[in-house]
């Protein structure tokens, strides 16, 4: 038996973090590929559907692949529990449905990942679950938007697609202040840049689709936070069959051990890149936490390590500019996904937000020169060449 880890960095925990060991001693984790798992009487297997021995009995409840998974993540946010989702939307609306009754009342970011925007305009109003909504620059709105049927907050920082940052300590101490509870997508920061429960969310949710698998291979999704509300988001989850699959959760867990060195890389690339955006003639403007011209760039510096990988911009010339412009790319990729190692890039305005009304579109900041860059790992000069390449044609 090997000595209990001590270490307690980040990068430690995200590599050393790992299910006990079979008798075949494996160094890497093996795939535990069942969708359920033996009792040796009915004794055991009563015991252990009453919860009184904590262990595996179907892959819809827990595997060992998803708990290592969620383990990880847990020690990353520094929360005490979780559960892992086959999808980034599986995780919202989990978590969503789970805790929230008809007739709550749910404040919310304007600016959100569009499904979730869909899930609080169209979906959960079947339940009578209503929602009102808040511009990320406009926290003081909150005293105003608070009702007394109002159960949670949830917002992103920074946001999709406009790379707009919440103050996280503002939003926790409002939440904290009215007995709220706090939602953090921290999808687009990893909690290698951020964690949003130090700043008081109770639960933080990522799409694992994105930078912690980072290679564009798996969909998954985690929800972390508070033990209490975990308990009630797993037993929603059992009963109604979201679970992330073993695989995935494997091909994940993989990729956690090198999360730190690949945001690392990938933040390094993005504000090269953005820079370089910054002085070209072609470009309106950039958003970039990290850029000092960003609005919110003092509160990014207090809660980021860094200022991820996402990086929008103002092409000038309009709808027609911006599909010129992706239309001259010649390495980085046209693709729905973000956080892979590839570059890609996305035109909202013709594509993911094209349906919304053009007021609606506006005020969630994208307007129609807007392009979103997910920056990846290719050399950053090979990133900024097609870049310049491409605005020489819009
Ligand atoms: C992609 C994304 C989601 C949804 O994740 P899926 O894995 O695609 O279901 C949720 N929130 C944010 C911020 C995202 O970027």
């Amino acid at each position: 038996m090997k000595k209990q880890d001590q270490s307690t960095h980040f990068e430690t925990a995200a590599i050393r973090t790992q299910l006990d060991r079979s008798q075949y001693a494996e160094h890497s984790t093996p795939l535990y590929l069942t969708s359920g798992f033996t009792f040796d009487d009915a004794e055991e297997m009563r015991a252990s559907f009453a919860e009184e021995k904590e262990r595996n009995i179907y892959s819809r409840f827990t595997n060992p692949n998803t708990s290592e998974f969620v383990e990880k993540v847990c020690k990353m946010e520094g929360a005490e529990a979780g559960y892992a989702f086959a999808t980034g939307m599986s995780a919202v609306f989990s978590t969503l449905a789970a805790l929230l009754n008809s007739g709550d009342h749910v404040l919310s970011a304007r600016a959100i990942f569009g499904s979730s925007h869909t899930l609080f305009t169209t979906f959960l109003p079947k339940w009578n679950i209503k929602t009102s909504f808040f511009n990320s620059d406009g926290l003081d709105q909150l005293e105003d938007l608070v009702q007394p049927t109002t159960k949670i907050i949830y917002a992103e920082s920074p946001t999709n697609p406009g790379v707009e940052i919440l103050d996280l300590q503002r939003l926790g101490d409002f939440a904290k202040k009215h007995g709220l509870l706090l939602v953090i997508d921290n999808c687009f920061a990893t909690p290698y840049l951020q964690q949003p429960i130090q700043f008081g969310a109770d639960l933080v949710i990522h799409s694992a689709t994105k930078l912690m698998d980072g290679q564009g291979r798996v969909l998954g999704g985690v929800t972390v936070g508070a033990a209490d509300l975990i308990r009630t988001i797993y037993l929603f989850s059992r009963n109604t069959g979201p679970a992330l699959s073993p695989f995935n959760a494997w091909v994940l867990s993989k990729s956690l051990e090198t999360l730190a060195v690949r945001v690392d890389r990938h933040c390094e690339n993005a504000i090269t890149v953005a820079e370089f955006l910054e002085g070209h003639a072609a470009v309106d403007w950039v958003k970039y936490p990290f850029l000092r011209s960003h609005p919110q760039y003092e509160i990014a510096i207090k809660q980021m390590k860094a200022g991820g990988n996402i990086i929008a911009f103002q092409v000038n010339g309009g709808i027609k500019a911006g599909q010129n412009f992706l239309n001259a790319l010649t390495c980085c990729s046209l693709s729905a996904n973000l956080g892979d190692t590839k570059t890609i890039v996305t035109h909202p305005a013709s594509t993911t937000h094209s349906k919304l009304p053009e007021q609606d579109r506006l005020a969630v900041g994208i307007s129609d020169g807007l392009v979103r860059v997910s920056v990846g790992l290719e050399h950053p000069d090979d990133i900024i060449n097609d870049l310049q390449q491409a605005l020489a044609k819009i």
